[in-house]
């Protein structure tokens, strides 16, 4: 297709602009033509959707020593993105990709490109869970005969706990995987057979005439789309482009791509995935009929419209902090429907998921934490896939106990084994038999937790913001939530971006949270306040194969760190003694922080006397004796508090958020309708 215009700066846009494909190329048209006039000469090439087009079009864009277009975005069809991908890496042309879906497109590394939209994992879990939602199971996938419809169904099956039902009943709940011609086609002649089980129908499927072509066949068969419609990840595509080219006008190649990261809103892991590339929360499954009157997409950063009367800026519920436990909360309320606006200080500011040493169980010996914990084993770390973003590693969790400890421990295995958690009590002996690097100096016994391990906590959390970004919420721009007062909607929040107003708030600022709740922490009257605390740890190369340790005897705990920075080291870290610090973290720890820790650890793995010193970490977490503080504070401005964690709240706050989500619904109910 020809050049639109001649202005300086030109983006190839590469999707079906002809043939069978065509409606999912109007997505592309249309969001270019909502940034007409942006400076940017949109140059449209017509790839049919199909994979040796598409590759054509990328050798001829990239033909030239110099490419003519500053970057590519589009490709919607995976197998044409994967032959075209390799043409653009070797001519440094970066690659937005809103709509290509294929796990494997980036996987491989090569670099090169970010996706927008989550990838076909997410969406056969999505299925799954909108078929249990519905009573309907057990699913059985069909293709249509494309190559694409037949990759995808294998990785259905592939993924399907669900027995394999009777192929010849015609009452069973099929997914139709495909082309959404080839799709409507199958659907048609199923139904044609006598098959009157219930549908549905893959990603592809989710354009507006895909109704029309199911005809008849429709009835109530359902569809799996990205959330709020595929025109979302198009436009956010298209804006993240046009803000990347304002940050840096001169941007080209990889330098490109790292503006582009820097002003998208969602966050890219390494190979350019999003973080929540393989979460099903990107998903959403709604009936056929519906994708007629698509969603009117909703810009980034705007909160959902409100009854007439109320303010501008105004959401069910604000929440303060954007660490693990905020995000997660965030996510737990956009994705039960509320409208949620996140305030953070941004990425670089102070906080201890930055710096966590990630050490995830489900024994903790505080009944309390314990409760949270368990409860967060069967949210994310225990389950079957956690998303690669949480970067989980079962090395396997010890806790060494002291004589005192013994009992609450073994009360704690009779919880976790109700829980379907394994965990066992070891013996001394059996401790030092199984990991040699290990001492056993004063341990009466150890819990055991072969699920246990580390992960990565700064990825959790971006997970969880991604989650909730995906389901709605609005990222305010980063700085601090200054003060919350009361107001006849809920609470007034100022932030540096203004106020906005919210039916409540919660706050989960971690060392900041004292400040923002005054004398309404703690629950305690008359007790001590909570203070913050610094945390500090060190990597000392290891011998490797050792469990995550935590020892109750002297307060020291360690893991082993598999991959990454500091691969092959042994991460160890000690109690120390500096409170009221601020919230901040850092990377430099001077000789005698070192030689502390080395000094503290070395009765309990005597090679780290000797062990070469990698680098370390600290930062502070706040603490209080009646922590964590979870839940409904009394009194006005409405808020939910989740926050002092004492320096264990990484591995609780999947629990703890649900916790804090339950609290709000509480309140929301309380006030009761706000129209
Ligand atoms: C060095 C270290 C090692 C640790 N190791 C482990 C471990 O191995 N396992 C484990 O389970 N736990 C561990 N912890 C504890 C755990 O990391 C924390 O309890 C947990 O990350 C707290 O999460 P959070 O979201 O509540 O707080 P934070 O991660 O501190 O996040 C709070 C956020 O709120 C923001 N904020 C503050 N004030 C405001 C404001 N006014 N407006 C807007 N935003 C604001 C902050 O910038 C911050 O981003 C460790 C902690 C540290 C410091």
């Amino acid at each position: 297709m020809a050049r639109q215009d001649d202005t300086e700066v030109r983006v190839a846009v590469v999707g079906p602009f002809s043939g069978p494909r065509a409606a999912w190329g109007e997505l592309l048209t249309r969001a270019a033509a909502a940034h007409r006039g942006a400076g940017v000469g949109w140059e449209f090439h017509d790839d049919r959707g199909d994979a040796d087009t598409a590759e054509r079009v990328a050798r001829a864009l990239t033909a030239d020593p110099g490419p003519a277009v500053r970057a590519v975005i589009g490709h919607f069809n995976s197998l044409g993105a994967a032959q075209a991908l390799p043409h653009y890496r070797q001519a440094g042309l970066p690659v937005l990709l809103p709509l290509a879906t294929d796990p494997d497109l980036l996987a491989a590394g090569g670099g090169g490109a970010l996706r927008w939209c989550p990838h076909d994992l997410g969406q056969c879990a999505a299925i799954r869970r909108a078929a249990q939602d519905l009573g309907v199971g057990p699913l059985t996938a069909v293709d249509d005969g494309s190559p694409y419809g037949r990759r995808l169904a294998e990785r259905f099956a592939g993924l399907s706990p669900d027995p394999v039902p009777d192929p010849a009943a015609t009452g069973r709940a099929l997914v139709v995987c495909g082309t959404h011609h080839g799709a409507a086609d199958t659907a048609r002649r199923l139904r044609a057979d006598g098959h009157d089980g219930p549908l549905f129908f893959t990603d592809d499927c989710a354009v507006p005439e895909f109704t029309d072509l199911l005809g008849d066949a429709a009835g109530d068969a359902r569809v799996v789309r990205l959330r709020g419609g595929p025109y979302l990840q198009v436009e956010a595509a298209f804006a993240a482009l046009l803000r990347a080219l304002r940050s840096d006008p001169a941007a080209t190649g990889d330098r490109f791509l790292t503006a582009v990261r820097a002003v998208a809103g969602p966050v890219f892991d390494a190979d350019g995935d999003p973080v929540d590339a393989d979460d099903d929360a990107g998903w959403e499954v709604v009936p056929v009929d519906r994708l007629a009157a698509t969603r009117a997409p909703r810009p980034t950063g705007t909160p959902a419209p409100r009854p007439t009367g109320t303010p501008a800026t105004w959401y069910d519920v604000v929440v303060i902090g954007a660490g693990v436990v905020g995000a997660a909360t965030a996510a737990e309320l956009a994705a039960a429907g509320l409208t949620v606006a996140v305030a953070g200080l941004g990425p670089d500011a102070g906080s201890a998921t930055h710096v966590s040493g990630g050490l995830i169980r489900a024994y903790e010996p505080q009944p309390v934490v314990r409760a949270l914990a368990v409860r967060s084993h069967q949210l994310l770390w225990g389950t079957a896939a956690p998303p690669r973003s949480a970067g989980l590693r079962r090395t396997g969790s010890v806790v060494l106990l002291g004589p005192d400890d013994v009992t609450e421990a073994e009360r704690g295995i009779a919880e976790l084994a109700a829980a379907d958690i394994k965990a066992d009590l070891l013996t001394p002996r059996e401790l030092t038999a199984r990991w040699p690097g290990l001492t056993a100096d004063g341990v009466a016994a150890a819990v055991w937790e072969p699920g246990g391990g580390y992960a990565d906590p700064a990825g959790t959390a971006a997970l969880y913001l991604a989650r909730a970004l995906r389901h709605g919420a609005v990222l305010l721009p980063p700085g601090p939530a200054h003060t919350l007062e009361p107001h006849r909607g809920g609470v007034r929040v100022s932030t540096p971006a203004g106020e906005l107003t919210a039916r409540c708030a919660v706050v989960a600022a971690g060392g900041g949270t004292p400040a923002l709740l005054g004398d309404r922490l703690p629950p305690r009257p008359g007790g001590p306040a909570p203070r913050t605390r610094r945390i500090r740890y060190a990597y000392f190369r290891g011998p490797g194969h050792l469990p995550a340790v935590s020892d109750l005897t002297c307060g020291i705990w360690g893991r082993p760190q598999l991959d990454g920075e500091f691969a092959g080291g042994q991460l160890t870290g000690r109690p120390v003694e500096e409170w009221d610090v601020p919230a901040g973290h850092g990377d430099v720890l001077t000789d005698e922080q070192v030689a502390h820790i080395r000094a503290g650890v070395a009765h309990r793995w005597p090679w780290i006397s000797q062990a070469p010193y990698q680098g370390g970490r600290f930062g502070a977490d706040l603490y209080h004796p009646d922590g964590p503080f979870l839940g409904l504070l009394p009194g006005e401005p409405p808020v939910v508090v989740a926050a002092c964690w004492s320096g264990a709240g990484f591995k609780t706050a999947p629990g703890a958020a649900e916790e804090a989500a339950a609290a709000v619904r509480c309140l929301l109910q309380w006030q009761g309708p706000t129209s």
